[in-house]
Parts: structure tokens; sequence; C-alpha cells
């Protein structure tokens, strides 16, 4: 459901700041996508994780994220541990990014 308004429903989980979310650090990716850093995390109502790319939240806010004011800092590696259950089952492609298999569509076409 998300995928159709994904901004407006990050914004209304993060109570309209980005300062209310996680940011997920990816700066080596291991499975080799360079363009897979700087990630906004929050969850929707029922504690599933949702993600947007800082890029793409920017360039559609006009805000700045400044990672150190996000409400806390986590690695890729950390959130994969976190949401491991959930990720089984709503990741597809084991060999690549699950980061960048979550972000959705709309964020992708755009960034
Ligand atoms: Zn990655």
């Amino acid at each position: 459901m998300y995928h159709q308004q994904p901004l407006y429903l990050f914004l209304s989980l993060t109570r309209g700041s980005w300062r209310n979310a996680f940011y997920i650090d990816c700066p080596t990716c291991p499975y080799g996508s360079g363009n897979c850093n700087g990630y906004l995390l929050t969850t929707d109502t029922e504690g599933a994780p949702v993600i947007m790319s800082v890029m793409y939240f920017e360039k559609a806010t006009g805000d700045k994220v400044d990672k150190t004011e996000c409400a806390g800092i986590i690695t890729k590696t950390a959130f994969e541990n976190l949401f491991n259950r959930w990720l089984v089952w709503n990741v597809s492609n084991p060999k690549s990014c699950c980061i960048l298999q979550l972000i959705p569509k709309m964020d992708e076409r755009k960034s």
C-alpha cells in the first residue's frame, strides 16, 4: 500500500520529521552496489520497516538530512540482524542488497 505515496506515509510515520527516523549507513555495500548508503528507516504501525533513500527524501522535501541529528545511526548489518525474520519473508533476492530491494518503486525511479 505504501508504494503509492511513499513520502506521505514516511512523513506520517515519523511525525513530520526525518529527525525521528533512524539512519542506515551502508558505506561499503557487501553486494557491490555503489548506490547504497544513506537511507532513512522507520517502521509502519505493525512494526515492519519502511525505508527511504536520503537522496530521494531531500529532493522531494527540500530538507537537508544530517545523520547525526537522526534518532540513531545503524549499519546495514545491524538493520539486517534486527529485521532478520521479516527480511526472510520480504526480500526475494538474497544475493543483492536488501535495502535496494525494499525502497519504494517511486523512490527507485527518481533517484
Ligand atoms: Zn548495500
